[in-house]
């Protein structure tokens, strides 16, 4: 099947752009994940929509993978289709407050072109690793502000190739959680309503937070970010703390000395080793606090999400 797969792949995007067993740890922050049977990088809307009629037809599943910081990969790696939105979805087009940007832009890049045209109310997102799809997808967050503050509207993609336009509203933005979690569309741009401000304020604030995340966050380590939600009333890397899990360690997998709210790839972690490590921590936290921590980060497994 994967040999039809890519067979017709080829008809649709240039052969060096499909790869066979390309290992996901190669395209994820934490640097942990098994090969995809087929890894695509998508430059157009219209490349999209044809890799994905390829693998609707052949029946294979498909997963969006933007820039891979919120992502588990099992260590089996992925059985089917990896679509990554690559650099031909980097476009900006700003009206006066309103930025229209595709969905491949990593939200730092974005961060500098709002900061030349002296746009405030992206700086929380700018220090943020992931893409814009990948922070719509999220309702990605921080310092108090979060996407669901600034979005108006995205342009999206069903599975059969219909485009179409969603306001905020019909995103069900919350906390972490949109409605692009409960169905397979695609966002392809996001327009984001800033304010006019003073360029010299902005960049000030852009430092201040990545002074503040690389003080407080072990950046010096791969990755996902903070692995849980914060459970109402508590911090999960409070309840971490306090259950006395900093620097507990399986296998490769460690939960960081700096911010207990993040497990980090100490050297060599496996998956496997994240994903006990994970549960290790939501029993212990459980037992002592009473709060079951569920995860934001995503894990794949084999051909689908799954929830821990
Ligand atoms: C050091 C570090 C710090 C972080 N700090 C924060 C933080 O402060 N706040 C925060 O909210 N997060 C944070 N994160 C987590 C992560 O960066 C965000 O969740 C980010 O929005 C994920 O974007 P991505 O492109 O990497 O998505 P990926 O990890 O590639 O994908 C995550 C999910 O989004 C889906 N997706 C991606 N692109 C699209 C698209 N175009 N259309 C539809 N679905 C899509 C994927 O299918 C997947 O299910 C941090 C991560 C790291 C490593």
């Amino acid at each position: 099947m994967m040999s039809l797969l890519t067979e017709k792949l080829r008809a649709v995007l240039p052969e060096e752009r499909i790869l066979v067993d390309e290992p996901l740890a190669a395209h994820t922050t934490f640097r942990i994940g098994g090969p995809a049977d087929c890894f695509c990088t998508i430059e157009s809307i219209e490349e999209l929509q044809n890799a994905i009629h390829v693998a609707q037809e052949l029946k294979i599943p498909w997963f969006i993978l933007g820039r891979g910081s919120n992502l588990l990969v099992s260590d089996e790696g992925y059985r089917g289709l990896i679509l990554h939105i690559g650099r031909g979805f980097e476009q900006v087009r700003i009206e006066g407050e309103m930025v229209t940007a595709q969905s491949g832009i990593s939200l730092s890049a974005l961060g500098r072109i709002v900061l030349e045209h002296s746009l405030d109310g992206f700086s929380f997102a700018a220090g943020i690793p992931g893409s814009l799809g990948g922070a719509v997808y999220m309702n990605a967050g921080a310092y108090g502000g979060e996407m669901k503050d600034i979005l108006v509207s995205a342009l999206v993609m069903d599975p059969e190739g219909r485009c179409f336009i969603l306001s905020n509203e019909e995103m069900e933005l919350g906390y972490r959680e949109s409605i692009f979690q409960h169905r397979d569309w695609i966002v392809l741009e996001a327009t984001l309503k800033l304010t006019p401000g003073d360029r010299d304020k902005i960049e000030a604030d852009m430092k201040d937070l990545m002074q503040r995340r690389s003080s407080k966050q072990p950046l010096e380590y791969p990755s996902a970010g903070s692995v849980f939600k914060r459970p109402p009333g508590h911090f999960a890397g409070g309840l971490i703390e306090e259950a006395g899990l900093k620097g507990c360690q399986i296998g490769g997998a460690r939960i960081s000395e700096k911010h207990a709210g993040f497990i980090i790839n100490a050297g060599e972690a496996t998956a496997a080793d994240v994903v006990a490590l994970v549960r290790h921590a939501q029993d212990v936290v459980e037992q002592q606090s009473g709060v079951r921590l569920e995860p934001e980060l995503k894990i794949l497994k084999d051909e689908c999400l799954i929830r821990l």
